[in-house]
């Protein structure tokens, strides 16, 4: 069986090692040592101001959007996944989709202003499948407008814009460390920021309020990453390289198959350097993206309709007809593409797509 993704499991033995250190101090959540050595590698790494590590990669969504005091309405896009739109209605925010640019699948930067109204208290946009959104637009029109900016950007390990890493972008850019994205700590994720003072409103966020274990400095709820997820994600972190190259093989040969067919390829963003995160192709017709589907199927692989259905089609939001996105969702597939994604598999996908067409 051949799926969307493999998750990506280091050597069994150099997570045990990391998890011993647990097992010595006795400690396995509360931030621990583990977790404090992730952040500092993340810094690190990806080359980023601020860090906190958390749970999964939803819930900095929605600590973000408490931790900035936004209510009202927040401008956002149909094409994400669903914890970009039900973050904000969880939050007691209210989702207006602007609908996305047909080719780089963001949100469409130029129809966002005339959705501002004075409800509007943010822009909660996503970089699709690790492409940037317009980011110095959306900037502009934000602090024009007074709004905060948040990003969900849960496919952007490793993503820069403008040479910069795409999490300094925004108030606050959030990233999904689960196991079926790109770098990995099974269950997890983080918030981003560049704010200083931003800091510790996001810190009390996570951890229930607490300033100090006598006094609360405000609401908080429990997003704390374990000492067990951040073991895997050190165990993951020095693989990451060698992840971002195979899946870039495994890109240009999919690249090579599909460029002259009738399927369209994602249009990266000009200023960015992607991290190969996703390969999806849009197929002429849903009608055509069945049968690609059907013969995979058929052949024991399983390419996934992500993002699909478009977010305004979700049962608690009403009264939009985001188009385009609507179109797209109902015609994208994501191919399998993943570490160890071998040729001969490689082949027989683009072989069976290409015969399907
Ligand atoms: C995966 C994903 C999330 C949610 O992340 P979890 O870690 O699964 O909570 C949010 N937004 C997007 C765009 C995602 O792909």
């Amino acid at each position: 069986m051949i799926n969307v993704t493999k998750t990506f499991l280091p050597p069994q033995d150099e997570y045990q090692a990391i998890l011993k250190h647990a097992w010595d101090s006795g400690w396995i959540t509360n931030r621990g040592h583990l977790v404090k050595e992730l952040e500092d590698k993340l810094k690190d790494y990806l080359n980023v101001s601020n860090v906190i590590c958390m749970t999964n990669g939803t819930l900095p969504l929605q600590i973000a959007i408490k931790a900035l005091g936004l209510s009202g309405d927040i401008i956002t896009t149909p094409f994400s996944y669903v914890a970009t739109t039900s973050s904000i209605v969880w939050e007691g925010c209210k989702p207006i989709f602007v609908d996305i640019h047909p080719e780089y699948l963001t949100i469409d930067e130029t129809k966002i202003e005339a959705a501002i109204t004075k409800n509007t208290t943010a822009i909660l946009a996503t970089h699709v499948f690790g492409n940037p959104c317009h980011i110095e637009v959306i900037q502009n029109i934000a602090k024009r407008y007074n709004l905060k900016v948040i990003y969900d950007a849960a496919h952007c390990f490793g993503v820069t814009y403008n040479g910069k890493s795409v999490f300094e972008y925004g108030d606050v850019s959030t990233c999904s460390f689960h196991a079926t994205k790109l770098f990995h700590t099974g269950e997890g994720g983080a918030a981003f920021f560049n704010s200083d003072t931003l800091y510790n409103n996001l810190y009390y966020h996570h951890n229930f309020g607490h300033k100090g274990n006598e006094n609360f400095q405000g609401i908080g709820i429990n997003a704390k990453m374990s000492e067990l997820q951040a073991a895997m994600g050190l165990a993951v972190f020095p693989y990451i390289e060698t992840i971002i190259k195979s899946r870039e093989d495994i890109v240009l040969a999919y690249n090579k198959a599909f460029g002259d067919t009738s399927l369209s390829l994602l249009k990266l963003r000009e200023s960015a350097k992607w991290n190969y995160s996703y390969y999806p192709i849009i197929c002429p017709s849903e009608k055509k993206l069945k049968v690609i589907l059907d013969v995979l199927n058929a052949k024991d692989i399983y390419p996934r309709r992500y993002f699909y259905p478009s977010l305004d089609e979700l049962p608690y939001v009403k009264g939009y007809d985001c188009k385009v996105s609507r179109s797209i969702a109902s015609r994208v597939l994501c191919l399998p593409l993943y570490h160890g994604l071998d040729e001969t598999a490689q082949d027989k996908i683009i072989d069976l797509v290409k015969q399907s067409l």
